[in-house]
């Protein structure tokens, strides 16, 4: 009986792996048609001043406009699009876009009010060549200045040793572009490790900033990345900011900037500006 009860077990085992792979299959197939038909956009989070609650940037998040399941978020095909490569032509889109809305922002926006938009790259995108210049050519072809561009790349994805990738940072650094490193904290790299290297800001991953309020070891950890990024030249922002007794902890520590639900979710791009127009900074 156990044999014949283990026989099926392995039976439904492996109908699930197969279930698995078609879904996964017909993911990357239904992502390499959505790649071709142009069919994604992007929300724009406000990165704010923490103190004021001013928004100084806005990160580029993709969305999958799906023709059956409507928009559909990056946790469900980000995974694919990285292993099938999708991720470089939806990324060089996504670069783009960002580009053409922050130039329309600095077209409508009083001279030197338009805030900056950061982009997340992946990995992938580095390592296939010419991506620095293709940034340098988004730039050029949309006016859009070095200094109005941030690119975010995630810590868990930097290996330590690809120094291609960090000679490229290097170089779009140089040009003005500022370099974060996303999810700080998921990964293992130090900020000792990281002082030698082209950064300009560390966003503190969302899981710290959770447990932050609610024990006091999370806290002290907090408080330890921002005053050495700081005594580092970095500029810290503290992610995924839902709560305002967060927020308050957070200016106590000094930490300048942050972004979570607290202060908008993602918006469409017609929304960010009537979000700048008629959000009333509140100051702590
Ligand atoms: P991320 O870059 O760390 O972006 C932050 C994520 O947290 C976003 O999820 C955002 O909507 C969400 N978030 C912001 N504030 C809060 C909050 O207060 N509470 C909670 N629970 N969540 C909050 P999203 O848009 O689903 O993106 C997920 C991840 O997908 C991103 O994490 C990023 O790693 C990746 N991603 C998004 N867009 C792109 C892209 O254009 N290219 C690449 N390569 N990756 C992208
Ligand atoms: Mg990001
Ligand atoms: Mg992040
Ligand atoms: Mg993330």
């Amino acid at each position: 009986v156990a044999k014949g009860a283990g026989k099926n077990q392995w039976r439904r085992y492996e109908a699930h792996l197969h279930a698995e792979m078609v879904e996964r299959l017909e993911l990357r197939s239904a992502l390499d048609h959505a790649v071709n038909e142009g069919h994604f956009l992007l929300h724009y989070q406000p990165i704010v001043d923490l103190p004021t609650g001013a928004a100084v940037g806005f990160e580029a998040l993709v969305r999958w406009h799906h023709p059956k399941r409507g928009i559909v978020t990056p946790d469900q095909f980000i995974e694919v699009a990285e292993e099938s490569g999708l991720i470089v032509p939806m990324g060089r889109w996504v670069l783009e876009e960002a580009l053409r809305t922050v130039a329309e922002w600095r077209r409508i926006l009083p001279p030197g009010t338009a805030p900056y938009v950061s982009v997340n790259v992946s990995v992938r995108q580095f390592r296939e060549s010419g991506f620095v210049e293709q940034v340098r050519n988004a730039l050029t072809n949309t006016g859009v200045p070095p200094q109005a561009l941030m690119l975010e790349i995630t810590e868990t994805l930097l290996v330590k040793d690809d120094e291609r990738i960090w000679g490229d940072l290097s170089v779009l650094r140089d040009m003005g572009i500022r370099i974060a490193i996303d999810d700080f904290g998921t990964g293992y790299s130090s900020l000792g490790y990281l002082r030698q290297r082209p950064i300009d800001v560390i966003k503190i991953d969302k899981a710290f900033i959770d447990d932050m309020v609610t024990g006091q070891q999370p806290m002290a950890l907090v408080s330890g990345i921002v005053s050495l990024a700081r005594s580092l030249g970095l500029v810290v922002i503290a992610e995924g900011i839902e709560d305002a007794a967060h927020r308050v902890v957070l200016v106590r520590l000094e930490c300048p900037l942050g972004q979570g639900f607290l202060f908008s979710s993602p918006l469409g791009p017609t929304e960010v500006l009537a979000w700048l127009r008629n959000s009333q900074p509140i100051a702590v």
